[in-house]
Protein backbone atom coordinates (compact mmCIF):
# COMPACT_ATOMS: atom_id res chain seq x y z
CA UNK A 1 0.00 0.00 0.00
CA UNK A 2 1.07 4.06 -0.38
CA UNK A 3 2.05 4.70 2.41
CA UNK A 4 1.19 8.35 2.17
CA UNK A 5 -2.76 7.30 2.03
CA UNK A 6 -3.60 7.58 5.07
CA UNK A 7 -5.26 9.93 6.63
CA UNK A 8 -4.46 12.70 8.81
CA UNK A 9 -5.31 12.94 12.72
CA UNK A 10 -3.62 15.88 13.48
CA UNK A 11 -0.77 17.63 11.88
CA UNK A 12 2.27 17.54 13.48
CA UNK A 13 5.32 20.97 13.43
CA UNK A 14 8.15 19.41 11.98
CA UNK A 15 11.47 21.72 11.18
CA UNK A 16 12.30 19.90 7.83
CA UNK A 17 10.16 20.69 4.78
CA UNK A 18 10.80 17.66 3.03
CA UNK A 19 9.22 15.80 5.59
CA UNK A 20 6.36 17.76 6.64
CA UNK A 21 4.43 16.45 4.19
CA UNK A 22 4.51 12.78 4.96
CA UNK A 23 4.53 13.71 8.59
CA UNK A 24 1.01 15.50 7.81
CA UNK A 25 -0.39 12.27 6.03
CA UNK A 26 0.24 10.01 9.24
CA UNK A 27 -1.65 8.71 12.30
CA UNK A 28 -0.52 9.69 15.30
CA UNK A 29 -0.05 7.06 18.38
CA UNK A 30 0.35 6.79 21.69
CA UNK A 31 3.23 4.64 23.11
CA UNK A 32 4.90 4.60 26.49
CA UNK A 33 8.76 5.13 27.11
CA UNK A 34 9.95 1.62 28.56
CA UNK A 35 13.10 2.42 29.43
CA UNK A 36 16.35 4.85 29.37
CA UNK A 37 19.81 3.04 28.46
CA UNK A 38 22.67 5.63 29.29
CA UNK A 39 25.72 4.14 26.83
CA UNK A 40 27.79 7.23 27.33
CA UNK A 41 27.51 10.53 28.81
CA UNK A 42 25.03 11.93 26.00
CA UNK A 43 24.28 9.34 23.82
CA UNK A 44 21.59 7.20 25.04
CA UNK A 45 18.32 4.47 24.04
CA UNK A 46 15.44 5.24 24.01
CA UNK A 47 12.90 2.02 24.27
CA UNK A 48 9.01 2.68 23.69
CA UNK A 49 6.48 0.47 23.34
CA UNK A 50 5.63 -1.07 19.38
CA UNK A 51 2.03 -1.35 19.78
CA UNK A 52 0.94 -2.24 16.49
CA UNK A 53 3.55 -0.31 14.58
CA UNK A 54 5.23 -1.36 11.62
CA UNK A 55 8.30 -0.63 9.80
CA UNK A 56 10.61 -1.40 7.11
CA UNK A 57 14.43 -1.17 9.00
CA UNK A 58 15.87 2.00 7.56
CA UNK A 59 12.70 3.92 8.17
CA UNK A 60 12.56 6.56 10.85
CA UNK A 61 9.42 8.06 12.89
CA UNK A 62 8.82 11.56 14.23
CA UNK A 63 8.34 11.25 18.20
CA UNK A 64 6.83 14.51 19.73
CA UNK A 65 6.03 14.76 23.94
CA UNK A 66 2.48 15.86 24.54
CA UNK A 67 1.60 18.80 24.95
CA UNK A 68 5.17 20.21 22.82
CA UNK A 69 4.17 20.02 19.66
CA UNK A 70 8.20 20.27 18.84
CA UNK A 71 8.60 16.71 17.39
CA UNK A 72 11.69 15.63 15.77
CA UNK A 73 13.14 12.82 13.48
CA UNK A 74 14.33 9.78 14.73
CA UNK A 75 15.21 6.69 12.67
CA UNK A 76 14.75 3.19 14.19
CA UNK A 77 17.70 0.93 16.17
CA UNK A 78 15.75 -1.65 16.96
CA UNK A 79 14.94 -4.82 14.75
CA UNK A 80 11.46 -5.05 12.77
CA UNK A 81 10.63 -8.42 14.41
CA UNK A 82 10.97 -7.29 18.03
CA UNK A 83 7.96 -6.36 20.18
CA UNK A 84 9.58 -2.64 21.31
CA UNK A 85 11.01 0.40 19.19
CA UNK A 86 14.24 1.55 20.20
CA UNK A 87 15.76 4.57 18.89
CA UNK A 88 19.49 5.90 19.74
CA UNK A 89 19.92 9.58 20.41
CA UNK A 90 22.59 11.49 20.92
CA UNK A 91 22.16 14.53 23.51
CA UNK A 92 22.39 17.93 21.69
CA UNK A 93 23.61 20.29 24.63
CA UNK A 94 22.17 23.17 22.56
CA UNK A 95 19.21 21.35 21.56
CA UNK A 96 15.88 21.32 22.61
CA UNK A 97 13.69 17.89 22.08
CA UNK A 98 16.89 15.42 22.94
CA UNK A 99 17.53 16.83 25.85
CA UNK A 100 14.31 16.54 27.35
CA UNK A 101 14.26 13.28 26.14
CA UNK A 102 16.44 11.86 27.98
CA UNK A 103 15.21 13.21 31.45
CA UNK A 104 11.63 11.82 30.74
CA UNK A 105 10.47 8.68 33.20
CA UNK A 106 9.35 5.23 32.15
CA UNK A 107 5.85 5.15 31.89
CA UNK A 108 5.40 9.13 30.05
CA UNK A 109 3.01 8.53 27.03
CA UNK A 110 4.36 9.97 23.87
CA UNK A 111 3.33 10.73 20.64
CA UNK A 112 4.81 8.90 17.57
CA UNK A 113 3.54 8.66 13.79
CA UNK A 114 5.26 7.22 10.98
CA UNK A 115 6.72 5.08 9.84
CA UNK A 116 8.86 7.34 6.97
CA UNK A 117 11.27 7.34 4.63
CA UNK A 118 12.66 4.81 1.91
CA UNK A 119 16.10 4.32 2.77
CA UNK A 120 15.68 0.57 3.48
CA UNK A 121 17.12 -2.54 1.53
CA UNK A 122 17.36 -2.79 -1.95
CA UNK A 123 16.60 -6.68 -2.91
CA UNK A 124 20.09 -7.19 -4.40
CA UNK A 125 19.90 -10.92 -4.07
CA UNK A 126 19.97 -11.78 -7.87
CA UNK A 127 22.22 -8.56 -8.73
CA UNK A 128 25.56 -8.24 -10.04
CA UNK A 129 26.06 -5.28 -6.89
CA UNK A 130 24.77 -8.29 -3.73
CA UNK A 131 26.91 -7.03 -1.39
CA UNK A 132 26.15 -3.39 0.74
CA UNK A 133 28.57 -1.12 2.36
CA UNK A 134 26.72 1.34 5.21
CA UNK A 135 28.91 4.15 5.99
CA UNK A 136 27.65 6.43 9.44
CA UNK A 137 29.02 8.98 11.46
CA UNK A 138 27.37 9.15 15.16
CA UNK A 139 24.13 8.27 15.58
CA UNK A 140 23.84 7.46 11.92
CA UNK A 141 24.64 3.74 12.82
CA UNK A 142 20.74 3.56 13.73
CA UNK A 143 19.15 2.49 10.69
CA UNK A 144 21.76 0.16 9.55
CA UNK A 145 21.43 -2.05 12.84
CA UNK A 146 18.10 -2.54 12.33
CA UNK A 147 18.95 -3.38 8.74
CA UNK A 148 21.64 -5.94 9.84
CA UNK A 149 19.53 -7.39 13.08
CA UNK A 150 16.30 -7.67 11.03
CA UNK A 151 18.40 -9.43 7.91
CA UNK A 152 21.17 -12.37 9.47
CA UNK A 153 22.15 -13.53 5.95
CA UNK A 154 23.28 -10.00 4.43
CA UNK A 155 26.35 -9.66 2.91
CA UNK A 156 28.10 -6.12 4.22
CA UNK A 157 30.57 -4.04 6.03
CA UNK A 158 29.98 -1.26 8.02
CA UNK A 159 32.01 1.65 8.74
CA UNK A 160 31.11 3.45 11.69
CA UNK A 161 33.06 6.99 12.06
CA UNK A 162 33.34 8.80 15.66
CA UNK A 163 35.08 11.38 17.43
CA UNK A 164 36.12 9.21 20.46
CA UNK A 165 36.17 5.25 21.07
CA UNK A 166 33.55 4.77 23.61
CA UNK A 167 30.96 6.18 20.81
CA UNK A 168 31.41 3.34 18.83
CA UNK A 169 28.03 2.26 20.36
CA UNK A 170 27.32 -1.45 20.90
CA UNK A 171 30.21 -2.71 17.94
CA UNK A 172 29.72 -6.41 19.66
CA UNK A 173 26.29 -6.56 17.92
CA UNK A 174 28.56 -7.04 14.37
CA UNK A 175 30.94 -9.51 13.52
CA UNK A 176 34.38 -7.87 14.22
CA UNK A 177 35.32 -8.79 10.59
CA UNK A 178 32.19 -6.43 8.81
CA UNK A 179 32.40 -3.95 11.51
CA UNK A 180 35.42 -1.36 10.99
CA UNK A 181 35.41 2.18 13.35
CA UNK A 182 36.99 5.34 12.17
CA UNK A 183 37.84 7.33 15.56
CA UNK A 184 38.87 11.13 14.16
CA UNK A 185 40.15 12.79 17.53
CA UNK A 186 41.87 9.73 19.19
CA UNK A 187 44.20 7.26 18.64
CA UNK A 188 41.74 4.60 16.88
CA UNK A 189 40.71 1.17 18.41
CA UNK A 190 40.22 0.00 14.86
CA UNK A 191 40.98 2.70 12.41
CA UNK A 192 42.59 6.46 13.25
CA UNK A 193 41.08 9.01 11.28
CA UNK A 194 37.58 9.74 9.20
CA UNK A 195 35.63 7.30 7.25
CA UNK A 196 36.23 9.36 3.62
CA UNK A 197 40.12 8.81 4.79
CA UNK A 198 39.84 5.11 5.30
CA UNK A 199 37.31 4.55 1.98
CA UNK A 200 40.50 6.42 0.09
CA UNK A 201 43.11 4.30 1.55
CA UNK A 202 41.54 0.91 1.80
CA UNK A 203 39.50 1.34 -1.75
CA UNK A 204 35.62 0.74 -2.36
CA UNK A 205 34.14 -2.09 -3.95
CA UNK A 206 32.34 -1.86 -7.05
CA UNK A 207 30.06 -4.98 -6.74
CA UNK A 208 28.68 -2.97 -4.08
CA UNK A 209 25.64 -0.55 -2.79
CA UNK A 210 26.95 2.20 -0.67
CA UNK A 211 24.22 3.70 2.11
CA UNK A 212 25.71 6.33 3.79
CA UNK A 213 24.03 7.76 6.79
CA UNK A 214 24.86 10.47 9.28
CA UNK A 215 25.42 14.12 9.15
CA UNK A 216 25.46 16.14 5.81
CA UNK A 217 29.08 16.96 5.44
CA UNK A 218 30.26 13.19 5.38
CA UNK A 219 27.02 12.29 3.44
CA UNK A 220 28.36 14.59 0.57
CA UNK A 221 32.25 14.10 0.91
CA UNK A 222 31.71 10.53 0.82
CA UNK A 223 28.96 10.55 -2.27
CA UNK A 224 31.50 13.06 -4.10
CA UNK A 225 34.10 10.36 -3.47
CA UNK A 226 32.15 7.42 -4.79
CA UNK A 227 30.69 9.13 -7.46
CA UNK A 228 34.38 10.62 -8.51
CA UNK A 229 35.25 6.59 -8.08
CA UNK A 230 32.96 5.21 -10.44
CA UNK A 231 29.76 3.61 -8.42
CA UNK A 232 26.80 4.55 -10.38
CA UNK A 233 23.76 6.87 -8.70
CA UNK A 234 21.44 4.06 -8.41
CA UNK A 235 23.98 2.33 -6.03
CA UNK A 236 24.21 5.04 -3.76
CA UNK A 237 21.72 5.80 -1.33
CA UNK A 238 21.74 8.77 1.95
CA UNK A 239 19.93 9.71 4.46
CA UNK A 240 21.13 13.41 6.32
CA UNK A 241 20.37 13.71 10.18
CA UNK A 242 21.38 17.08 10.03
C1 LIG B 1 15.43 11.48 8.96
C2 LIG B 1 16.12 11.86 10.26
C3 LIG B 1 16.46 10.87 11.17
C4 LIG B 1 17.13 11.20 12.36
N1 LIG B 1 17.50 10.21 13.22
C5 LIG B 1 18.20 10.50 14.34
C6 LIG B 1 18.67 9.45 15.20
O1 LIG B 1 18.44 8.25 14.96
N2 LIG B 1 19.36 9.81 16.32
C7 LIG B 1 19.63 11.14 16.62
O2 LIG B 1 20.26 11.40 17.66
N3 LIG B 1 19.21 12.14 15.82
C8 LIG B 1 18.49 11.86 14.69
N4 LIG B 1 18.05 12.87 13.88
C9 LIG B 1 18.21 14.26 14.36
C10 LIG B 1 17.01 14.60 15.29
O3 LIG B 1 15.81 14.72 14.54
C11 LIG B 1 17.21 15.93 16.03
O4 LIG B 1 17.61 16.91 15.12
C12 LIG B 1 18.24 15.82 17.14
O5 LIG B 1 17.83 14.91 18.15
C13 LIG B 1 18.47 17.20 17.82
O6 LIG B 1 17.24 17.69 18.28
P1 LIG B 1 17.19 18.83 19.40
O7 LIG B 1 15.80 19.34 19.45
O8 LIG B 1 17.82 18.37 20.65
O9 LIG B 1 18.14 19.94 18.79
P2 LIG B 1 17.74 21.01 17.69
O10 LIG B 1 17.32 22.26 18.37
O11 LIG B 1 16.81 20.41 16.71
O12 LIG B 1 19.14 21.16 16.96
C14 LIG B 1 20.29 21.81 17.47
C15 LIG B 1 21.48 21.54 16.51
O13 LIG B 1 22.01 20.25 16.81
C16 LIG B 1 22.62 19.69 15.66
N5 LIG B 1 22.32 18.24 15.64
C17 LIG B 1 21.15 17.62 15.32
N6 LIG B 1 21.25 16.28 15.46
C18 LIG B 1 22.50 16.04 15.89
C19 LIG B 1 23.21 14.85 16.22
N7 LIG B 1 22.64 13.62 16.16
N8 LIG B 1 24.50 14.97 16.62
C20 LIG B 1 25.11 16.21 16.71
N9 LIG B 1 24.47 17.35 16.40
C21 LIG B 1 23.21 17.29 16.00
C22 LIG B 1 22.11 20.44 14.48
O14 LIG B 1 23.22 21.10 13.86
C23 LIG B 1 21.12 21.44 15.02
O15 LIG B 1 21.24 22.66 14.36
C24 LIG B 1 17.41 12.56 12.67
C25 LIG B 1 17.03 13.57 11.75
C26 LIG B 1 16.41 13.23 10.56
C27 LIG B 1 16.05 14.33 9.59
Amino acid sequence: MNQNMHIAAQPVKLRHKKNSYYTRMKKISHCKLLDIRNLTESTYVLRIEKNDFEFRAGQYLVLNIPGENNAREYSIYSPENVPYIDLLIKEVTEGDVSVKLKSLKPGTKLEISGPFGFFILRDNRNSENNHFTFVATGTGISPFRSMILSNPDLKYNLIHGVKFNHEAYESGDYPAERYTVCTSQEEGIGYSGRVTQYLEEKGIRKDSVYYICGNSGMVNEVTGYLEKNGILPENIRTEIFF
